[in-house]
């Protein structure tokens, strides 16, 4: 078949709820990112998210919780104890994310994730979660980012007010982090299991990443039922072991941002990319990150929006790419 011919296929089987197959995905991932094709590509991924969107985008807000030397020293990640790159330590008080959560969710936030190291205290996790919904009013979501747990635990954070896990079995897990990756495929089988959703993009993506490892990853989790998905490219950091790898170019984490698109279908309806990225929004995502605090891809504790990515500026991008804004308070 040709480029094309995989393409409209893969469009067809999309819109009719069918999941995509490894050798397709892996087909669409071979099409040249900087040829004519990937625009086709983009375009058939971007009808798929009208349909299955109900043209809709919304914003994935992230806030940093605990900026904190971490043992897991996985090679990406800034916060890792062995790169050195973390000065002073803090952490964001209850009243300081009530206060930031506050201000996401009347901006029209749909989701609000709680991101923390790896060994946050569950506890304190738990009753976190609890004062922003006594505190909070509204529709949103709240999602919770954090280390690894299982089924019983999965249900306390159920009840105490979560809604979504984003947990993923990363690229090169186990070899660029310290993890095995039955421990991540653990915590994620205990998401399944349990009332709460998932939301797991294919990251962190690197140059050096191929498309057969990136549809693998994908596919992981369609496995464990994620309803998000999606892209998020490594930012290389200067002191973090993978900082001489250069970043994805636009054009090409646009374009596996569009093959997710076509490959979830209408089992992972929200399709995110990660850093933004204008291309990928009119190739088929429909949900962007606007994140504050503690960032594992930069250093410092972000007092702003990181790169100035607000939420205004959110939707903006999602107004030129032919999206309705929707902070999920209406259906
Ligand atoms: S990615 Fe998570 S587990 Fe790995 S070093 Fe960073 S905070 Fe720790």
């Amino acid at each position: 078949m040709s480029d094309i011919d995989i393409i409209l296929d893969a469009k067809k089987r999309a819109l009719n709820g069918e999941k995509l197959d490894r050798d397709s995905i892996i087909a669409l991932l071979e099409i040249d990112p900087e040829s004519h094709d990937a625009e086709i590509l983009g375009m058939a991924a971007r009808e798929v998210a009208e349909s299955v969107t109900g043209n809709r985008a919304s914003v994935w807000a992230s806030i940093g919780v605990d900026y904190k030397k971490c043992a897991m020293n996985c090679d990406f990640c800034s916060f890792g104890q062995k790169w050195g790159l973390i000065d002073k330590e803090s952490e964001r008080s209850t009243e300081e994310v009530i206060e930031l959560i506050e201000k996401f969710v009347t901006q029209g936030s749909r989701w609000v994730t709680l991101r923390t190291t790896q060994f946050y205290g569950f506890e304190r996790l738990i009753q976190l979660i609890k004062d922003i919904r006594a505190e909070v009013p509204g529709n949103y979501e709240i999602v919770v980012n954090t280390g690894e747990f299982d089924e019983e635990k999965a249900k306390i954070l159920a009840e105490a007010g979560a809604q979504v896990v984003y947990h993923t079995l990363r690229l090169r897990e186990g070899t660029d982090t310290r993890f095995r990756p039955e421990e991540r495929l653990e915590t994620l089988r205990s998401v399944r299991t349990s009332p709460l959703n998932l939301a797991y993009l294919v990251e962190p993506i690197g140059i050096e990443h191929t498309n057969e490892e990136i549809a693998d990853i994908f596919l992981k989790g369609m496995e464990h039922n994620a309803i998000l998905s999606g892209a998020m490219a490594r930012v290389p950091l200067e002191g973090t072991p993978l900082a001489n790898h250069s970043q994805l170019s636009e054009r090409r984490h646009a374009q596996i941002v569009a093959v997710t698109r076509l490959a979830a279908g209408r089992h992972a309806p929200d399709i995110c990319v990660h850093p933004h990225s204008r291309l990928a929004i009119e190739w088929g995502a429909n949900v962007v990150v606007v994140e504050t605090g503690a960032i594992p891809r930069d250093t410092g504790d972000c007092d702003c929006e990181w790169h100035g990515f607000d939420m205004s500026t959110a939707k903006e991008y999602f107004e030129n790419a032919g999206y309705v804004f929707f902070s999920g308070e209406a259906s």
